[in-house]
C-alpha cells in the first residue's frame, strides 16, 4: 500500500491563499466518476492508496510548529515502511518533509518540477516561505543531489543560490535535456503544478506561461529509474481552477506517481 496524505496549508504562500483546498480538490477528481482507477501501466493504483487523512496543521505564517508535524507524520509513514504521496498546500511544505527523509536517507535524489527554483534565501521575511524550501532543505543537507525541471523565472539570485548548492537547474526550454540515467539511488519528486503550462493547469495562483504539458510531465516520471520512495503534488488552488482540470491533472498525476513507486519500490 501507498499512503495518500492532505497538508492544507497555505500561510506560506506569497500571493494567493486557496493551495488549502488542494488535497480535498485533488481527492474529489480521483474519486470522480468521470474516470477508472487504472493507471496508463493498467494497475488498478486507486486501490493501492491508503488515504491517511490530513496533518493538523493551524496553517500560521511561517508556523516551526506546523512544519513539525509534517515532518513527523512522513517519519511515521518512513517507520512504518511505507512510501507517502503528499497533496499540499503550498510547496513550503517540502522542507519538513524532506527533513524526515534526511533521517533515512544519506543519497537522496530530489526531482523538482517547477516553473519557479524556489531558492530565495528570504522572501518577506518568513524563512519557510514557498519560494524558500529547497534552500532550507539545502542548507539542512536533506539531499545529495536536486534536479529542477521547467524552471522559467530564476532571478540572478536564485541562480547564485542555484551555483551554490551545484544545483541542477533545467530551464522549460531544456526540458528534453533531462538524464534520468544520471541518477542513481532513492529518488524523492515534487511537483508544483505551476511548472505545467496555465494552459493545462489553470488552478495554481502564480501563471507562468511556457510551461510543460501534462505528457512531458509523466514521461519524467516514466523515465525516474528508481526507487520513488517520496513525492509531492502542491500548490493547487482550486479558487483559481477550471472545471476542475489542474485537479484531475493532479489526480492523474497521483495515479502515475502511484504506478512508478509500486513498479520501482524500495
Ligand atoms: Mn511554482
Ligand atoms: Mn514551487
Amino acid at each position: 500500500m501507498i499512503s495518500l496524505l492532505g497538508v492544507p496549508l497555505d500561510a506560506n504562500s506569497s500571493h494567493l491563499r486557496g493551495p488549502a483546498l488542494g488535497p480535498a480538490a485533488i481527492r474529489a477528481a480521483l474519486h470522480s466518476g468521470s474516470g477508472n482507477h487504472a493507471s496508463e501501466s493498467s494497475v488498478e493504483v486507486v486501490g493501492e492508496l491508503d488515504d491517511i487523512g490530513d496533518v493538523d496543521v493551524a496553517n500560521e505564517v511561517g508556523s516551526y510548529a506546523d512544519a513539525d508535524l509534517i515532518t513527523a507524520a512522513i517519519r511515521a509513514q518512513l517507520d512504518a515502511g511505507r512510501q507517502t504521496i503528499t497533496l499540499g498546500g503550498d510547496h513550503s511544505i517540502t522542507y519538513p518533509i524532506l527533513r524526515a527523509f534526511r533521517e533515512r536517507h544519506d543519497d537522496l535524489t530530489v526531482v523538482h518540477i517547477d516553473a519557479h527554483p524556489d531558492i530565495y534565501d528570504d522572501l518577506d521575511g518568513n524563512p519557510l516561505s514557498h519560494a524558500s524550501p529547497f534552500a532550507r532543505a539545502l542548507e539542512a543537507e536533506c539531499m545529495t543531489a536536486l534536479v529542477q525541471i521547467g524552471i522559467r523565472t530564476a532571478t540572478p539570485h536564485q541562480r547564485e543560490q542555484g551555483e551554490r548548492w551545484n544545483v541542477t537547474m533545467l530551464s522549460a526550454r531544456q526540458v528534453g535535456d533531462f538524464d534520468a540515467s544520471a541518477i542513481s539511488g532513492p529518488i524523492y519528486l515534487s511537483i508544483d503544478l505551476d511548472g505545467l503550462d496555465p494552459s493545462v493547469a489553470p488552478g495554481v495562483s502564480h501563471h507562468e506561461p511556457g510551461g510543460l504539458t501534462v505528457r512531458e510531465v509523466l514521461d519524467i516520471i516514466d523515465a525516474l529509474p528508481g526507487p520513488l520512495v517520496g513525492a509531492d503534488i502542491v500548490e493547487l488552488n482550486p479558487t483559481r481552477d477550471v472545471v476542475e482540470m489542474t485537479a484531475m491533472v493532479g489526480a492523474k498525476l497521483v495515479k502515475e506517481i502511484a504506478d512508478a513507486m509500486l513498479e520501482r519500490s524500495c
